[in-house]
């Protein structure tokens, strides 16, 4: 079983690193492992390699950059060549980028089947671009891995059973991740005393690329660090590049994009999270530290049902209330809810037997 793996942005990695090491250790799997290019900061893409161990990229694609409808063109373009050379048995996708997408495409117009890792979550929020890469992915998926219950609720409310899919709930390869890794955590540089902090990140579209709730949440995190306890915040190109832009004033510790093992030291040592990305709400809950969610929306809707997320908007006051309202806040690692750590070996054995 042949299977052509396209990855592109951290998330990614961090999600392949597990799945890769399961295929690898699997008699009846082969696996040629496309980057596209989408991240390629050193701190971004090659760190999560070496630290992770990702085997080497087979094809390098390195298309970045430009609009969106541009990036996933290239993209199109590139792997559907890659494809017609590997002649795969399954092309195998995560999560919701460009490249997740460009891949699907690729390989639905080849006729090559697709597993999609991830599937089924959504926001119900179609302005974001990870809502329509995630549900367009899942339209022309033949596999459907879903991370939790409610992943697969949705993909059965949209009527996917009708269609012939496989639907699985395999659990969150995010967690494996968490698992295998927390023991190997390294302190970023300079950072090693430091406790009793707010670790936060940022960087999803509908913050960075709207002035408004851009500011007010670094207004936030600003008073924060002032009112209630230091805030740690590796700090995301894109996220970066707008802040520049807008002459917005960070009053707080920033530091640059911090590999995997220095990221789940900070997980591991903060008090608690602030954060508008996907994976760090789970991995909040992974280490059990409670999250203040800056968006309108989760895709992780368990975690805001268990009290151990809360979803804060972009709004300043509210904030810093939710900051103070859930700080020292015991979370419970329902172990369960995300599969426990199983999830790449079941996605290998499935991939095995297709
Ligand atoms: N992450 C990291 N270094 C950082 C910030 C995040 O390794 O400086 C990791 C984080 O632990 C999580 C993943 O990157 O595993 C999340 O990626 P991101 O927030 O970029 O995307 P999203 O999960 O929102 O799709």
């Amino acid at each position: 079983m042949k299977i052509v793996t396209v990855i592109g942005a951290r998330p990614q990695f961090i999600k392949a690193s597990m799945v890769s090491k399961a295929i690898l250790h699997h008699d009846a799997l082969s696996e040629v492992i496309v980057h596209t290019g989408q991240h390629f900061d050193a701190n971004m893409s090659a760190i999560f390699f070496e630290q992770l161990c990702i085997p080497r990229p087979d094809y390098q694609l390195g298309i970045h950059g430009g609009t969106h409808g541009q990036m996933t063109g290239r993209m199109l373009i590139e792997i559907e060549t890659v494809i017609q050379q590997e002649k795969p048995d399954c092309v195998l996708v995560y999560g919701d980028t460009n490249s997740t997408l460009a891949a699907a495409l690729a390989a639905s117009k080849l006729n090559v089947p697709i597993a999609h890792v991830e599937a089924g979550l959504r926001s119900f929020n179609m302005c974001m671009p990870e809502e329509v890469n995630r549900i367009l992915t899942d339209q022309v998926s033949e596999v459907l891995f879903c991370p939790t219950q409610t992943a697969l609720s949705n993909l059965k409310n949209e009527g996917f059973e009708r269609r012939g899919a496989t639907m699985l709930n395999v659990g969150d390869v995010m967690q494996d991740s968490a698992m295998f890794f927390a023991q190997h955590a390294i302190a970023p540089a300079g950072l090693a005393h430091q406790k009793d902090f707010i670790l936060a990140t940022l960087h999803r579209a509908e913050n960075t690329d709207d002035p408004g709730r851009l500011s007010s949440i670094i207004d936030a995190l600003n008073e924060a660090h002032h009112d209630i306890a230091p805030v740690v915040l590796p700090l995301h190109p894109r996220t970066a590049g707008m802040i520049e832009l807008h002459g917005l004033k960070l009053d707080m510790h920033v530091i640059n994009p911090v590999g995997y093992l220095q990221m789940v030291w900070l997980l591991q040592r903060s008090s608690l999270v602030v954060t508008d990305s996907g994976g760090v709400q789970k991995e909040a809950f992974f280490f059990a530290k409670p999250c203040v969610t800056v968006r309108d929306q989760t895709e992780w809707e368990e975690l805001v049902t268990c009290g151990a997320n809360v979803l804060a908007g972009a709004e300043r006051e509210t904030i810093v209330r939710m900051i103070r309202a859930n700080l020292g806040n015991v979370v419970r690692d329902d172990a369960q809810l995300y599969g426990g750590g199983q999830a790449c070996g079941k996605i290998a054995e499935y991939l095995a037997n297709m």
